[in-house]
């Protein structure tokens, strides 16, 4: 089959790639898959991934319970059957491994295998364009399991890219006032539309206010940042894993007792309810879509910093 395979730090598209079938899972045909951030650092070393790559995907399930059914597929595999899955947190598994990231092939091909229980069917109404997004859109959903947000908080986030505007988008959804702090007056302009909030960052004058500040930024100097705005007692979320080592000056945590919160994945049926409802826009989000062949073209357009998302075409529905 075709795929996208990584190999250090060599990114190589593959016709003929034997497929792995692994024993237990189910099978599902890709008919499309996006680039994330995760993806073009994993190009850079992070976590050492050699494999297929790909873990935000639509497809066709050949057998199982949603056999013949567009699903998406949460990422991280859990054994189910160990303290830290019994203790309600499988996405922490230490045996897991997660599509596409660790030691799992992934969705930049024409099949991948996921365990049932990952599976979720996308509803009629959604259009597989928008169910793509499921995963990025569950990651922000992750900041609603974590961080008490009500109709009175108030919420910065830093950085107008597709995960700062997603998170934007999700957090808007429980009223609270939300504004979000970018760099790219165009970007900005796409959540005004939504109306939600926005400032340019050369305008912005942090000023320890905000209940919970998240940094999207994807830059070591979003955390300062945050500190800057966040109120005393506040939460700080963060949402990018930043592969560069960062030196901090930690004593405003302790001064100011502010919370520190990572956050990663989230759960995948909220985020498919607001992708379905239309609480979530995605579609002007897609800069370009690509054949699998044309893996460097993609991956090229993809760090580009005016591009959102770019999709692969992998197959037709
Ligand atoms: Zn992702
Ligand atoms: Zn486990």
């Amino acid at each position: 089959m075709r795929a996208i395979r990584l190999n250090g730090n060599q990114l190589s598209f593959q016709g003929e790639h034997p497929p792995v079938e692994l024993d237990g899972f189910i099978k599902v045909d890709v008919l499309t898959a996006g680039i994330c951030e995760t993806d073009m650092q994993l190009r850079q070393g992070y976590m050492g991934f050699q494999g297929t790559l790909g873990h935000e995907f639509v497809g066709l399930a050949t057998s199982g319970r949603f056999a013949g059914q567009r699903v998406v597929g949460e990422i991280n595999c859990a054994c189910h059957n160990c303290p830290v899955c019994h203790a309600g947190h499988p996405r922490h598994c230490p045996h897991r491994t997660v599509i596409g990231i660790l030691n799992h092939d992934g969705a930049f091909a024409d099949s991948l295998w996921v365990p049932e229980a990952n599976l979720h069917a996308v509803p009629d109404s959604l259009s597989t364009d928008e169910a793509v997004f499921t995963e990025p859109v569950a990651a922000a959903c992750r900041i609603l399991e974590q961080v008490d947000i009500t109709a009175e908080s108030t919420v910065i986030i830093l950085g107008d890219g597709r995960l700062g505007n997603l998170c934007a988008q999700v957090l808007s959804s429980t009223g609270c006032a939300v504004q979000v702090v970018g760099k790219h007056d165009w970007k900005l302009r796409r959540l005004r539309d939504l109306n939600i909030s926005t400032v340019e960052l050369s305008d912005f004058q942090p000023s320890k206010s905000a209940d919970v500040v998240v940094d999207c930024t994807g830059s070591t100097s979003g955390f300062e940042l945050a500190l800057q705005a966040v109120q005393p007692c506040g939460d700080v979320v963060l949402k990018t894993t930043v592969a560069a080592e960062q030196s901090l000056h930690l004593a405003p945590i302790v001064i100011d007792e502010v919370r520190v919160i990572g956050s990663r994945c989230g759960p995948f049926a909220p985020a498919l309810q607001m992708l379905a409802d239309g609480r979530v826009q995605v579609k002007n989000l897609i800069s370009a879509r690509y054949p699998l062949e044309e893996a460097q073209n993609a991956f090229s357009h993809a760090e580009q910093p005016d591009t959102l998302k770019v999709l692969f075409d992998v197959a037709d529905k």
